[in-house]
């Protein structure tokens, strides 16, 4: 097989808490993550010589050693001796420094796409055991779905799926820095947390009214504050239809829970009136990935 081709799926959080900040500057989670249906595609072909290529569809990222995509490839080339090269081009649609982790999905993907690829043999817990080398949420990509993610996020426990509903989501003009975003956030005086422990429980009974009700993210404390328009958003999509709505990660992406396609469709409309949303999608949750 010398061509191979792979979706990198974007998350959301239902729920993400920050239990505190440790010594080393890294912050304590306890996150609920959420794999949906908006991807990337990554094509894989085998080169006959050595060394990694990596060409995109965006001009502002570059495929170059800064790109996740070509440092999950050389880590996997050096650990596993890999003596061909690798060409990967990358269909990028997920939204950047938007919240949605789609560096990692990229990185994540990667490692999927050459363990097939060069008949690597490794399992989902060793390719998560290399993949935090290059992101605490890469392991999380790797196994994708529904999972709580400690520690630093790179502890996951498997979760059922979650109940079946449909997803606006939209991201204003703006790009949000993740580590602008922990540095700004006072973690010690968060008053406000959200209920992670009664959301698996409403995971676990199939009860969307009780997910819906727990959404919750401290990390908005740290950019509604700066950016009001991700705020404007939750509102609108509150108002019109959603059961709930919640900025994803660091942000600035919200997303919003619909029950029925119809009225997440309408609200996409009404969303692409205005002008506080750039760019809008409706899909949903994808609950198994691999
Ligand atoms: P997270 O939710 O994990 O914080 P994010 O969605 O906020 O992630 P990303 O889109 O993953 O942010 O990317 C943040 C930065 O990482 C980008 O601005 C870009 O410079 C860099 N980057 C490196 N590789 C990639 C990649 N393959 N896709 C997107 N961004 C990448």
């Amino acid at each position: 097989m010398d061509s191979i081709t792979r979706n990198a799926y974007a998350k959301i959080n239902l729920g993400l808490d920050v239990i505190r900040r440790r010594e080393d500057g890294y912050h304590e989670v306890k996150m609920i993550m959420q794999s949906i249906g908006l991807c990337d595609t990554l094509t894989f072909t085998r080169k006959d010589e050595a060394g990694i290529v990596v060409v995109t569809d965006k001009k502002e990222l570059p495929g170059d050693e800064n790109n996740l995509i070509y440092r999950a490839a050389k880590l996997l080339t050096d650990t596993c001796r890999i003596k061909q090269g690798v060409h990967i081009s990358l269909e990028k649609k997920i939204p950047m420094a938007a919240g949605m982790a789609g560096g990692s999905t990229d990185a994540a993907a990667v490692f999927h796409g050459m363990n097939e690829m060069f008949s690597l043999g490794l399992s989902v817990d060793e390719m998560c055991g290399l993949a935090v080398k290059i992101g605490a949420d890469v392991p999380y990509c790797i196994k994708g779905g529904t999972a709580l993610a400690e520690g630093i996020g790179e502890q996951l426990t498997d979760l059922p799926g979650m109940p079946d509903c449909f997803l606006l989501i939209a991201k204003p003009d703006i790009d949000v820095s993740t580590r602008f975003v922990y540095e700004n956030l006072h973690a010690d005086s968060l008053e406000d947390h959200p209920d992670i422990d009664g959301m698996i429980d409403a995971i676990r009974r199939r009860d969307l009214g009780g997910v819906t009700e727990r959404l919750g993210n401290v990390l908005e404390t740290v950019t509604v504050k700066k950016y009001p328009e991700v705020e404007e958003i939750k509102n609108f999509m509150k108002e019109h239809g959603a059961l709930n709505a919640l900025m994803s990660g660091s942000g600035p992406t919200v997303f919003g829970i619909y029950d029925s396609k119809e009225k997440a469709l309408e609200a996409r409309t009404g969303l692409e009136r205005g002008k506080t949303a750039k760019q809008i999608f409706v899909t949903v949750p994808v609950n198994v990935l691999r």
